[in-house]
């Protein structure tokens, strides 16, 4: 029997942690479900995965539908899209089995591209690649998620560059909906000659073709990292972009600010898939908005500053072992506005 490899290159950067992650791994257990109950899915289709941040790594090697086992997602610091491509490119190369004369290989391959950010290493040489060499022998679908993917660098790679927004209550189930008609059009179309991929038509509601490239506004969200410093484990801290208009009845420009959304709990492994980068905080923290309590511990803020630049909870003024450099750090009373206590900058 041939197969209908299928690739799933799922941007697993900080900036997804939280809702879109676990919702991307809903949203692929779901496909995965519906794929099992279709006769024709089941005897064609083989799945992957590779995750990218600040690497890129396969987390599930191609396997057919049935023993087929959604993988946990990681987490980590950028979005090494380049990086993605070569081990989406490496994959195909060694994964899929081609034509020759004495050999029916597998069918075209399906690769469904999803990111929301831009990317951090330079895609270009791994852009030309893949259309001198691989475009014409599978079909790339690039979903960004969201505005502030790179629609740009997503349309040099393919024609198939949709804009999915999840701003309303049932839109990601309509688009997972759609990715796994899409998937099920392409099995059954195997018979045929499958040139070209046929895409079923979506609700512009929710998702839409990108034709014209667009600008490509503000970092959408800011994220930090910390310790606990009673259990030494990380978390991260995700604060997203909210605008604002400020100015007269004639004049006004939007400011942005960004507001808390949440503090999770991070795998060890966060370090693993991340970029090597400064450890020294590079934010404004006066444009942050919300301080929350550590996810670990329950202590009182996982916002203190310690003198090594590194983020760590604590729960009041005074003396505590920074989890990251190991020196003893204080914390003092807060001026009076803050109410509180200062965790701009402990003292080691
Ligand atoms: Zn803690
Ligand atoms: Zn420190």
């Amino acid at each position: 029997m041939r197969r209908l490899p299928v690739f799933f290159v799922l941007d697993c950067s900080e900036s997804m942690v939280g809702e879109a992650l676990s919702k991307m791994e809903d949203g692929l257990q779901s496909i995965m479900r519906t794929l099992r109950t279709d006769p024709h899915a089941l005897e064609t289709v083989h799945v992957s995965v590779i995750a990218f941040a600040g690497i890129a790594k396969k987390i599930a090697p191609l396997i057919e539908v049935a023993s087929f086992y959604p993988p946990k997602l990681p987490l980590g610091s950028g979005t090494s899209l380049g990086a993605a491509l070569e081990t989406l490119m490496a994959e195909i190369d060694t994964s899929v089995i081609k034509t020759t004369p004495d050999l029916k290989g597998d069918w075209r391959p399906i690769v469904y591209l999803f990111t929301d950010g831009r990317p951090t290493d330079n895609p270009i040489p791994a852009i030309e690649r893949w259309k001198a060499r691989y475009a014409s022998q599978a079909t790339l679908i690039a979903v960004g998620l969201g505005k502030d993917a790179d629609f740009t660098t997503l349309k040099k790679l393919t024609d198939h560059t949709i804009v999915f927004e999840d701003t309303k209550e049932g839109n990601f189930k309509k688009f997972v909906a759609w990715v796994t008609a899409s998937l099920l059009v392409q099995s059954k179309s195997t018979g045929e000659r499958q040139q070209h991929a046929q895409l079923p038509v979506f609700d512009e509601q929710v998702m839409r073709i990108v034709k014209e490239p667009q600008p490509v506004a503000d970092e959408a969200c800011v994220t930090l990292v910390g310790r606990c410093q009673k259990t030494r484990r990380p978390y991260i801290i995700r604060y997203g972009r909210r605008l604002r208009s400020v100015g007269t009845r004639d004049f006004s420009v939007d400011v942005a600010s960004y507001h808390l959304d949440g503090c999770h709990p991070l795998d060890e492994d966060y370090f693993a898939w991340s970029d090597q980068r400064a450890a020294d905080l590079k934010v404004n923290t006066s444009s942050l908005v919300g301080s929350p309590g550590c996810p670990h511990c329950g202590n009182f803020t996982a916002f203190a500053v310690c003198g090594c630049g590194k983020l760590l909870c604590v729960n009041g003024p005074g003396k505590v072992v920074c989890p990251w450099c190991e020196e003893s750090v204080s914390f003092g009373p807060a001026p009076e506005e803050a109410g509180g206590f200062d965790v701009g900058r402990g003292r080691g």
